[in-house]
């Protein structure tokens, strides 16, 4: 695909710098492109007047709850200026200091070697989230990899798991929708949801306000991309698609790395993003 809308760079949990990934992009034949860092928008702040030869939508990938559950939700074709997403922003970057200050309490104790001071010096000072403390945790020998950090330690209801008091879902809808943009729910098929769980949650999204899904995130297979598909029609949602690159990794897909939208979906690119001014949305 030539349009990819979910990634991440240093910024977040992304392995590259945002001009490496923009280039990277490019190099995979990406000429549409969202940064769509955790509950940041740093990533563009490195490319503020940098020629980047694609077009880029201004995006963020939002943490945030739905019933017990921990959903995220991408905003797209955002202005990064926009007052209320930046008090959304600032929150969100309280809460999950906060989660931080826990779960390297929760490690100490289990036996990890300061794990504050090593997720902190992994993230350079940016955006702590769980995958800097999974990777000091491999680096100290704890853990094999980050995989098994996450299903041992990491992952909900698991030892260091902590609680966060993620902005609810209404929440970041409004701020997305206040800073002239979109609201995606994120990779609908990782929540590892049943059927009826899943219809419910899309149809609470709908309700909240959500404009669009992600009907391709990824690799995936066909039978999930149908089922997605399915749902996003019937909720009357816009489609969206994205790689949800975090780094170079087999069994994850590149920028651009994953099949096209169904024809039967509306994809978000046909509605402008969302522009206002443009009409076709909302
Ligand atoms: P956080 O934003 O701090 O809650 O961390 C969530 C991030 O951790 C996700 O965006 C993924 O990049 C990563 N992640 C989640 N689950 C796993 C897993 N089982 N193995 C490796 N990385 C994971
Ligand atoms: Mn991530
Ligand atoms: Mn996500
Ligand atoms: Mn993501």
């Amino acid at each position: 695909m030539h349009i990819d809308l979910h990634t991440h760079t240093t910024a977040s949990d992304g392995m590259l710098e945002p001009m490496q990934l923009v280039q990277k992009a490019r190099e995979c034949g990406v000429r549409v492109l969202s940064i769509t860092d955790h509950d940041t928008m740093a990533a563009y702040e490195d490319l503020v007047d940098r020629d980047t030869g694609l077009r880029l939508i201004p995006g963020i990938e939002w943490s945030t709850r739905w019933q017990k559950l921990e959903i995220h939700i991408v905003g797209l074709n955002v202005r990064p200026e926009n007052a209320d997403l930046r008090d959304g922003i600032r929150q969100q970057q309280h809460s999950r200091m906060d989660r931080a200050d826990r779960i390297a309490a929760k490690l100490e104790k289990l036996g990890v070697d300061t794990p504050l001071a090593g997720a902190e010096r992994l993230a350079q000072n940016r955006h702590i989230g769980r995958p800097h403390f999974a990777r000091h945790m491999v680096d100290c020998g704890f853990v094999r990899n980050e995989s098994q950090a996450f299903d041992k330690y990491l992952s909900a209801g698991k030892a260091a798991y902590c609680r966060t008091e993620w902005a609810p879902m209404e929440q970041v809808i409004e701020w997305t929708h206040s800073a002239g943009g979109l609201a995606v729910l994120a990779h609908p098929a990782a929540y590892k949801l049943t059927r009826s769980k899943l219809t419910s949650l899309i149809a609470g999204f709908k309700a909240a306000g959500g404009d669009a899904m992600e009907v391709v995130s990824g690799r995936q297979t066909r039978d999930m991309t149908s089922t997605l598909a399915n749902l996003c029609r019937k909720q009357g949602l816009l489609a969206s698609c994205g790689s949800d690159y975090h780094r170079s990794a087999p069994g994850f897909a590149e920028p651009g790395g994953f099949e096209t939208l169904p024809s039967a979906c509306r994809p978000v690119w046909e509605s402008g993003f969302g522009d206002r001014g443009s009409g076709l949305v909302r």
